[in-house]
């Protein structure tokens, strides 16, 4: 049985007011629906998040290079499709928006796989458990004191028990002040993170973490500059909060480099960037040999089926975007996300939401 077609969607869900973290300002939400289809008719389903930054590139890298790579192979010999892909952008570069585009095909080849054994993809991977822990992301830097405790509150509510804010100011007493609060508001209890997304120099994320160390941090999520893999080991020595980082990262070889430094207790492989399923159950493997652990970034319906699958799993990232738009999202119950037992991936679209937010 052999690849028919790919076809690709845009959806766009215009933001009510604009979010910001330390380096973006998010106007909508904007997903690129991947499906791959067999001859048979069976389709194969993936996603992008691209909020609005270049979604016309990362549809183009499926619809015009790697379409017509792929149409004709055998859907099940998913190392072998992704090897094909690879390959075909060498030449433009295997990283970047390339590496979106394979990685959205090989995602859609797992829940593909999963629907024609009619098996759930975690347990195609050799699952662990059906149960990964996750927590609530949010706490934009745009948020009013008020906007930003009702939140974490809100998860706290829910039935999260760990929530993540973003820090990275240019004033980092006043991400000291919202950390404070924070904490005061959500209890000892609740585990509480904090992500500057690249903002800070060394110098101030130290200074940071020594005025919070009161706070219970769990992790302190890209606090430079992403490239910086000596500022890392100096932070992994001179903090004692963890660092976590990786969201940004496209190849293996980087995460290898902070791993060999010991500069990163905690990699954050996101699933698109680093190249889909097959990549990330690589990166689990290979930081575990580093007794380094693994979270993973935004996508919590596709990463639950890898997270569930690997020994040093930590945490599953959870946003409510995408909720509105499935027939079933994820189930959380004290601070854990149930895998679901259906085939493939389990992701399922309301058509009238495809209908309501298709814009391409
Ligand atoms: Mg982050």
């Amino acid at each position: 049985m052999k690849i028919r077609d790919i076809k690709t969607t845009l959806l766009s869900l215009p933001l009510q007011n604009p979010i910001a973290d330390s380096t973006h300002t998010l106007n909508s939400i904007d997903w690129i629906l991947v499906d791959v289809y067999r001859e048979d008719g069976l389709v194969g389903c993936s996603h992008m998040v691209t909020f609005d930054y270049g979604r016309e590139l990362l549809r183009g890298i499926v619809d015009y290079e790697l379409r017509d790579v792929v149409i004709g192979m055998d859907p099940s010999l998913i190392a072998n499709v992704w090897q094909a892909c690879a390959n075909r952008v060498e030449y433009i570069g295997q990283t970047g928006v390339a590496a979106w585009g394979i990685a959205a095909i090989d995602i859609a080849l797992w829940d593909l796989l999963g629907k024609s054994l009619n098996c759930p993809v975690f347990q195609l991977l050799g699952a662990r458990q059906e149960q990964v822990p996750i927590y609530g992301s949010g706490g934009w830097l745009t948020y009013s004191i008020d906007q930003l405790l009702a939140e974490m509150n809100s998860y706290v509510t829910q039935g999260f028990t760990a929530v993540k804010m973003k820090v990275g100011s240019r004033d980092t007493l006043r991400d000291v002040d919202r950390v404070q609060a924070v904490r005061k508001a959500i209890g000892p209890k609740v585990q509480l993170m904090v992500d500057a997304n690249q903002a800070w120099t060394p110098c101030q994320a130290i200074e940071f973490s020594r005025k919070v160390r009161e706070c219970d941090i769990l992790w302190f999520e890209e606090p430079i500059q992403k490239d910086d893999h000596d500022g890392y080991r100096t932070l992994s020595t001179a903090m004692d909060i963890p660092v976590a980082a990786g969201e940004r990262e496209y190849s293996l070889q980087a995460f290898r480099d902070l791993l060999e430094r010991r500069a990163l207790p905690i990699v954050q492989p996101d699933v698109l960037r680093v190249g889909g399923i097959s990549r990330c159950l690589k990166l689990a493997h290979l930081a575990e040999v580093f007794n380094a652990r693994v979270a993973s970034h935004f996508y919590k319906e596709i990463d639950i089926h890898w997270m569930a699958a690997v020994s040093n799993g930590l945490f599953l990232e959870y946003f409510p975007w995408l909720d509105p738009l499935l027939i079933h999202p994820l189930e959380v119950k004290n601070g854990m996300a149930r895998v679901p037992g259906r085939p493939g991936l389990g992701i399922e679209l309301k058509p009238e939401a495809i209908q309501e937010y298709r814009i391409l």
